[in-house]
This record gives structure tokens, sequence and C-alpha cells, in this order.
């Protein structure tokens, strides 16, 4: 019996497709506002989890491509902010490396630390830089899993040669996150957020330095 498998195809919201961006976002915290806004009207507009991204070229400060947290609307687990902003400027650059050439310099803005599975995308997407809002911390205090991530996962990233900068605008990034909390808004973890941890792997830090040791 022959099957038909569905494509892959995570959209942007509707109203993200027609947001007035400006045509540049020269200081750091023009971009992470930016990034902040994204991930406010994805909760305003109930278009999924409370998280916004975007790919900027380094060298003008010109927004690439946008990503907001899909989850639940496109029922895929992997949908987070970073995946869909990184995803679509390699569709754009027609290329799976954003660090192909000499020239090409990209930096991926996230309102909140990456988890651990777009702390691990973030080497093979080529971006040379990183720069994060609010802490995995904050995001955890609100319910969601952040996964297993390596406690030093700065230091491997900088090993790798991607500059990362932390708690930029923190305090309004983490006032999306809890204007979510406080909506009651689906946590979206796996497995219904059951968590069954054994003697092996029993928390984020024994995972660490059980692997340093
Ligand atoms: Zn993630």
């Amino acid at each position: 019996m022959a099957h038909v498998f569905p494509d892959i195809a995570i959209s942007l919201p509707a109203w993200l497709q027609h947001y007035s961006f400006d045509t540049a976002y020269p200081a750091v915290e023009n971009r992470m506002q930016l990034v902040i806004e994204l991930s406010r009207l994805n909760v305003e507009l109930e278009t999924g989890g409370p998280f916004a991204a975007a790919v900027f070229d380094v060298r003008n400060h010109r927004l690439l491509a946008p990503g907001v947290n899909r989850v639940v609307p496109a029922h895929a687990s992997v949908a987070h902010a970073e995946i869909i902003a990184l995803t679509i400027a390699q569709q754009m650059q027609h290329h799976f490396d954003l660090g192909a050439t000499p020239e090409s310099s990209y930096e991926l803005v996230s309102s909140t630390e990456p988890c651990a599975m777009c702390f691990g995308a973030l080497p093979w997407s080529g971006i040379s830089s990183l720069v994060c809002g609010a802490r995995d911390a904050d995001a955890r205090r609100i319910g969601f899993d952040e996964g297993p991530k390596h406690q030093d996962w700065q230091h491997q990233l900088r090993a790798r040669g991607i500059q990362v900068q932390t708690d930029v605008c923190r305090k309004d990034a983490v006032a999306v996150l809890e204007c979510y909390g406080d909506k009651n808004m689906p946590v979206y973890n796996g497995r219904a957020g059951k968590r069954q941890l054994t003697h092996h792997s029993r928390s984020l830090s024994d995972f660490g330095s059980r692997h340093e040791k």
C-alpha cells in the first residue's frame, strides 16, 4: 500500500508577513526590541509560544529573516523561533550555511536563550554571533523545559567562533514570558510534560558534570 506523507511546511503567522520592518536596526538593543515585540505579538494574537528570533546581516544591521514560535499551530515540536528564523534565512540565501562565504556574517537574536535543541542547531547554521534577551531560567520559571543543555553552552559556542551576548533587554523579554504565563497559555513540553528521569539522566547539571569528568 502506498502512503502519501506530508511535505514539511511551517508558515509564519499572517500578521508577521505584513509587519512593517525598519530598513536597519543599528544598535543591538534595536534588534532585540524588534524581536521582543514579535514575541509579544505572537502571545497577544495567540499564534504560538512566547518566543521570537531573527537573523540580521552583521555588515549592515538589516533584517534577513524573522521567526516566532509555532509549535502548537504547526503541530511540530521543532518549530521553535530560532529554528524557523535560521531556516527562512537559509532559504532566502539558497544555502544551508549562513557562513558559506568569507564576507558573510549573520547574527541570530533570540528573545530567550536557546533550548538544548536550538543550541545544537547553532553551529550547523553558520551564524557568527548570538544575542539573547531572557535567560533559560526565565523560561523554566513559567514551566518550559529547556532540555539537557550543557552548563557551559556559551563557552562551547565561543570555542566554535560564535560570539555570545546575553541579558540584552532581559527585563522586557521576561515581561512577555510572564504575560504568557499569566494568560495560562499552553506549555507544550514533550510527553505532556511528564518527565521520566532516571538515575542515569537526573538533571542538567548531572549531565554536564558526568561528561566533563
Ligand atoms: Zn528551542
